[in-house]
């Protein structure tokens, strides 16, 4: 028998639609995705799981780790009926968040989409067969890749990618803080910084910023932004927290370290949808276009996609979350509009 409703991707947007999925009894199966280094670090549990405080997420008001916030996630979907692809089953036991369980689940290696039901192939080769597909994968933002950056992002040492998510933290009130990038975003997460900071250098690794016109006058001109040109971040400093970055000209290679209490990186996301190339439609960047702005429906009918794979502006939890509540319920009205309930 296929399934009703096959979810790839364990992050808000995943475990909202899998939490509405099983409340409409759709017994929805989910591609959680295995942990892996690529150089960016991927978990099951998505972006949220390399944050320590999430702030902003209504309903925790003194705010909560952003692993144990996925792992409440997880738990309620569960809870529900939600199973989950694993190397030793369907039904892992996810009562507690530390035991190290959710290294044995599995990514989505593959879909055939030519042909209903469609066809849906894990890491270990078992092809599971479904009449729908929320793809909910996520866009894993662009890290420099160096361990000392890693290491202090994922212990709340002052190291992000996520300026609206982080920028209003304690940690980086009325401090001199660094923003790597020259586009448009990395602009306007320097200009959100400059509300909570003493000062923000831009450091980027040409003479002139990439980002459009305006962007770039905007950050010429605001008194707190300073420009840091043809540099490249080789280390970043500090044990428990950062105190500093070790720069390098992209001119004349010399090395000087740079003091700074943040590191915000806006280099760029990469949606997780390589798999799905030839088989739905993306756009240039590789996000998952939707048919009807507002809507989860994709190019293929009984395909629906949700939160970061396919939001090119907002990429945050909330919004993440309500895109999985979306698609699950775009999901459960067609599927009921064929006949499966
Ligand atoms: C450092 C940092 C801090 C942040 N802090 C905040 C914050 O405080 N508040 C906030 O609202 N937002 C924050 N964000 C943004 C937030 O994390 C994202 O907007 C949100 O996680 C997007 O949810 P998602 O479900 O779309 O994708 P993700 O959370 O990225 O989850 C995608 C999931 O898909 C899985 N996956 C990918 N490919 C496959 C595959 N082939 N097979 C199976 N599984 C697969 C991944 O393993 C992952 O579990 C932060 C982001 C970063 C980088």
């Amino acid at each position: 028998m296929p399934e009703k409703v096959i979810i790839i991707g364990s992050g808000p947007a995943g475990w909202t639609a899998a939490i509405y999925a099983a409340r409409a009894n759709l017994q929805p199966l989910v591609f959680a995705g295995r942990p892996k280094q690529t150089p960016s670090i991927i978990l099951p549990g998505g972006q949220l799981m390399l944050t320590t405080e999430v702030e902003n997420f209504p309903g925790f008001p003194e705010g909560i780790s952003g692993p144990k916030m996925m792992s409440y996630f997880e738990r309620q979907a569960v809870r529900f009926g939600t199973r989950i692809v694993t190397d030793e089953g369907l039904n892992p036991d996810v009562s507690n968040p530390d035991d190290g369980h959710s290294y044995k689940y599995q990514d989505c290696k593959s879909v055939d989409l030519s042909q209903r039901p469609f066809k849906v192939v894990g890491e270990d080769g078992k092809v599971f067969e479904t009449h729908s597909l929320i793809v909910a994968t996520g866009a894993t933002a662009n890290w420099l890749g160096l361990p000392n950056e890693m290491r202090l992002a994922q212990t709340g040492g002052g190291v992000s990618a996520c300026a609206v998510c982080d920028g209003a933290l304690p940690i980086f009130r009325n401090k001199e803080l660094a923003v790597v990038g020259g586009g448009d975003s990395a602009v306007e997460e320097a200009t959100y910084l400059t509300k909570f900071a003493s000062k923000v250098y831009m450091i980027h690794r040409r003479d002139q910023l990439r980002a459009s016109r305006i962007m770039q006058q905007r950050a010429l001109s605001n008194p707190k932004i300073e420009m840091v040109w043809n540099s490249v971040v080789v280390d970043v400093l500090g044990d428990e927290r950062i105190s500093g970055l070790r720069l390098k000209d992209t001119v004349t290679g010399e090395e000087r370290d740079l003091p700074v209490s943040g590191l915000f990186l806006a280099i760029g996301h990469t949606p997780a949808t390589s798999f799905l190339k030839g088989q739905l439609e993306l756009d240039e960047k590789g996000y998952v276009k939707l048919r009807d702005p507002g809507r989860s429906f994709t190019s293929v009918e009984g395909v629906f996609a949700a939160g970061d794979c396919a939001d090119t502006i907002y990429r945050q939890a909330i919004t993440a979350a309500g895109m999985g509540c979306r698609a699950a319920i775009d999901c459960e009205r067609w599927l009921a509009d064929q006949g499966i309930h």
